[in-house]
């Protein structure tokens, strides 16, 4: 069986080597020249990411690449402690790991490549012909490919998506625009790896303290309307720092003098999600990964549930009979889990924007309601999935 696989960003490069190590021929087609857009911001790898890619073998340069991040601090605009929730599986035994999301890119690709992965560049997928025989793929610079099934891990913005249902929904806003940057020089008050956030009087912040000094932060500022393509992208670093330090000057904690000290401001964008897509497969023709569901990064498992994704597709190819039932069964498997996680990042997301009102509610209400949220069942459920490669997927 031969497979093509469209993007080489997360799930991609997951996907190639959980279908090769299940024995199916791969190539991954990937747009861009390089990595992907927007590959400054960092990420967490969650300890089910971690998990499933130990499960075919491909852990340890992605671990490599990152520091363990064992939980978070939640704080309110006046630094009253709300909670703390741990961002690891329960048992101990992984500890998720924050990175730069093109440190995850790389990684994958290079752990992909060593193993003989045909990963082609410049190759944009524009449409598919699904046929009795196999499949075709059309790309951008005219040329084509045939195989017997296809695999869009082609993102938030999918073709693939398009492609299979022409009345798919698109990415939904949610309220936020996110940024961050790298800060050297600025003192914190907090352990190497875990995250302070901050439920500010205006907008969300959050950082973490990296081994080798820096401080790497993030920030979310509720705007209600979305804004047009490219607009918050446009705006400088300068006129950031200073928006910025008004909207995080009544807060506690060292936002304001992170913000300041970065030589740079990552560029901006406006925080989208993809939940409830009707059609994930269609004929012979399939989306992951945040083609298929994309949670919001409040969340903090987009890549993990991706890379999740790619191995329990591969498992299901290899022990079902045709390519439908495979992806029926995979379908059945992965999505009230997928979308579990993506509602509760959404109801987060609704937190973070709070207005006066809500926010007072908020912090009355957090250390309640957070620790068995946080802690219990839901953390349990997300950061202690478990893929096991040699046990059969149920049909
Ligand atoms: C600011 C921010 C913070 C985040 N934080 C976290 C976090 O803490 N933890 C976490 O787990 N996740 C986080 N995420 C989400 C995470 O990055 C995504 O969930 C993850 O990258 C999804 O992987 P993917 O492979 O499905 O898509 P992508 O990583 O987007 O890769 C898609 C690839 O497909 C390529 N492509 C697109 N169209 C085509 C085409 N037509 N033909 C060929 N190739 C194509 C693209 O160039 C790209 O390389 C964050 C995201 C953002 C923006």
């Amino acid at each position: 069986m031969k497979a093509l696989i469209i993007g080489g960003g997360i799930a991609g490069p997951s996907a190639a080597m959980a279908l090769r190590q299940a024995g199916i021929d791969v190539t991954v087609y990937e747009a861009h020249a390089g990595g992907a857009d927007n590959a400054g911001v960092f990420i967490t790898l969650g300890s089910n990411g971690i998990d499933a890619l130990r499960s075919i073998g491909a852990d340890a340069l992605a671990v490599a690449a990152g520091f363990p991040t064992p939980g978070i601090d939640m704080v309110s605009t006046t630094g009253k402690a709300l909670g703390q929730v741990r961002t690891s599986r329960p048992e101990g035994d992984i500890t998720s790991r924050t990175l730069k999301r093109a440190d995850l890119y790389r990684a994958l690709r290079d752990e992909a490549q060593r193993r003989g992965i045909d990963i082609q560049h410049d190759k944009r997928l524009v449409d598919v012909e699904d046929a009795a025989d196999g499949i075709r793929a059309i790309f951008a610079d005219g040329t084509e490919v045939h195989g017997d099934l296809l695999i869009g891990c082609d993102g938030l913005h999918s073709t693939v998506r398009k492609l299979i249902d022409p009345a798919a929904p698109a990415p939904a806003y949610s309220g936020l625009i996110g940024l961050g940057g790298y800060t050297r020089g600025v003192p914190v008050n907090t352990e190497v790896g875990s995250y302070q956030m901050v439920f500010g009087k205006r907008a969300f912040f959050g950082y973490a303290l990296a081994p080798n000094g820096e401080v790497w932060w993030f920030a979310n500022l509720p705007r209600p309307n979305e804004p047009a393509r490219g607009e918050v992208e446009g705006i400088s670093s300068e006129q950031w720092r200073s928006r910025l330090t008004e909207l995080f000057a009544d807060d506690a904690g060292p936002a304001v003098e992170l913000i300041r000290a970065s030589k740079e401001i990552l560029p901006a964008s406006p925080v989208h999600a993809m939940v409830g897509v009707p059609a994930w497969h269609r004929g012979r023709t399939i989306i992951i990964g945040d083609a298929a569901h994309a949670p919001s990064p409040t969340s903090g498992q987009g890549a993990s549930l991706s890379i999740e994704d790619a191995v329990e597709l591969a498992k299901a190819l290899r022990d079902l009979p045709t390519i439908e039932s495979a992806f029926t069964a995979y379908e059945a498997l992965r999505r009230p889990r997928v979308e579990r996680i993506v509602r509760q990042a959404a109801r987060i997301n609704n937190n973070k924007a709070a207005g006066p009102v809500g926010r007072v509610f908020r912090d009355l209400m957090m250390p309640m309601i957070l620790p068995r949220l946080a802690n219990g069942e839901q953390t349990r459920q997300t950061y202690g999935y478990h893929i096991d490669w040699n046990a059969p997927t149920a049909a």
